[in-house]
């Protein structure tokens, strides 16, 4: 018999209280956080999807490797099988832990970065880009330009406009290009797939010019979920092979553990060239550990070489990716606009179109991520013009070309009921909408304002 129901492929055998806390306890908890979801504490929070980063619910099998973790300070058994288990996805020679995926950025784009240098993606996540920016180079996003408009249904929202890159390849000059990155899934552009074709296309180019091709790969095990079941061709292949052959593509990954990798904390480099890689070693060394822990306990190393496995699973990727949909779904039934289709790791709501009485300048998405905690102590995250936005020289708003709510799905967290709740608090907060009014920033640090910034309402 084939069920419809896909239920969750695990059951509970550790529990985590949630503190229930009332709208009027929110209420005056959110003014004292500046209106930044961020400030909250977890204890303030009912469900929390502030992101996928970190925030999974690691496996008896990662457990039991927990345990297994050897603490050498060098060569650490536990360090062999985290580099074997990376070696044996990516087919990369030389691999270097970190604790996340922005120490491998800071490693990677401080030594081919800096000023003058060019980088192009589908688009950079704001780690990538603060790190490469912080470099002194410049970051430019190509996405296609079906990944703008929310509504559109293109299967590989998350490719890489090839004809821009040979564009911004002929305007800079290939020797001023520090790399050209490929984000899958792309995660400020909506959880969106990169296609096999599209990889092989970025990849071609590339090798044309003699340029750094290199995947932020911390989605990479999603993204061959939706190359397997939405590219043609592809549908015989494992989701593994399928990574691999992205892998062979590039000439190196940047990867947050904390992703599909479905462990608490960890990261790493993986790079074929052998000078590259010796140089990012020494300021590993340096700044982050010895080269064979990096900043990473040898349990966090055992973690990640079996969740590296985990995520391959089809029953685990299949309820992974069904969930979300359903999520995305059931908003879409109650009118919510979200980027369409529905991600791999996150449902994003369109808040520009949602609460369309409020101007960019005045943040829609923190307006709606304010009014979800409020209403249903949900934390979600804001990607619009609070993440993105520039300030031009008259300090007027230069938005984002999106302004986004990010609900961002932790790994084998949270059940279906869960999420039924999160459903219904959109349908009670979609009746009052018009009256919901925008915000305006107080406070701000010069980078990564999103984390730490200050919010009051406008009037
Ligand atoms: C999370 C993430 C990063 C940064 O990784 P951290 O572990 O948070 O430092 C980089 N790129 C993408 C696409 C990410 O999702």
């Amino acid at each position: 018999m084939h069920h419809k129901i896909i239920i969750e492929p695990f059951r509970i055998k550790m529990v985590e209280k949630i503190n229930m806390t009332t709208e009027e306890e929110r209420v005056e908890m959110i003014q004292k956080a500046h209106y930044n979801p961020f400030l909250l504490t977890a204890e303030e929070v009912i469900i929390d999807l502030l992101t996928d980063s970190g925030t999974g619910a690691m496996s008896a099998e990662q457990w039991a490797g927990m345990m297994r973790g050897d603490e050498s300070y060098a060569g650490a058994r536990s360090w062999i099988r985290m580099k074997n288990a990376v070696q044996e996805l990516t087919g990369y020679e030389y691999v270097i832990p970190t604790h996340q995926g922005r120490a491998a950025e800071h490693l990677l784009y401080g030594k081919v970065g800096g000023p003058g240098k060019v980088f192009i993606s589908n688009t950079h996540f704001d780690t990538t880009r603060a790190n490469i920016e912080y470099s002194g180079a410049t970051a430019f996003d190509i996405p296609i330009d079906e990944a703008l408009i929310p509504s559109s249904e293109h299967p590989f929202k998350g490719n890489m406009n090839t004809e821009k890159l040979r564009q911004l390849i002929a305007e800079h000059g290939a020797q001023n290009i520090g790399a050209v990155i490929l984000t899958v899934t792309n995660n400020s552009g909506g959880g969106q797939p990169v296609s096999l074709a599209n990889t092989k296309e970025v990849s071609d180019i590339c090798k044309e010019f003699g340029l750094l091709f290199v995947l932020d790969c911390c989605r990479i095990a999603e993204n061959a979920y939706f190359i397997k079941h939405r590219e043609a061709g592809q549908q015989d292949k494992t989701y593994k092979q399928i990574a691999q052959e992205m892998f062979s593509l590039a000439d190196g990954a940047v990867m947050s553990a904390k992703k599909d990798a479905i462990v608490n904390m960890g990261g790493f480099l993986a790079l074929n060239d052998k000078r590259l890689f010796e140089e990012c070693t020494t300021v590993l060394i340096i700044t982050e550990g010895y080269s064979t822990y990096g900043g990473l306990s040898g349990r966090d190393m055992e973690a990640i070489a079996i969740g590296l496995q985990e995520v391959f699973e089809h029953d685990y990727l299949h309820y992974r990716i069904t969930s979300t949909t359903y999520l995305g779904r059931k908003l879409n039934e109650l009118g919510i606009p979200t980027i369409r289709p529905i991600g791999g790791h996150a449902v994003y709501v369109d808040a520009k179109s949602f609460y369309d009485h409020i101007p960019v300048h005045q943040f829609p998405g923190q307006a709606l991520a304010v009014e979800l905690y409020k209403l249903g102590g949900i934390r979600a995250c804001e990607i619009g013009s609070v993440m993105f936005g520039k300030t031009a020289e008259d300090g007027s708003l230069i938005p984002a070309k999106m302004e986004l709510v990010r609900m961002a799905i932790p790994r084998r967290v949270y059940t279906q009921s869960q999420i039924d709740y999160v459903v219904e608090v959109f349908a009670e907060l979609r009746n009052h909408k018009e009256k919901v009014k925008g915000f305006k920033i107080v406070k701000e640090p010069k980078f990564l304002r999103h984390f730490t910034a200050h919010f009051e309402p406008v009037g």
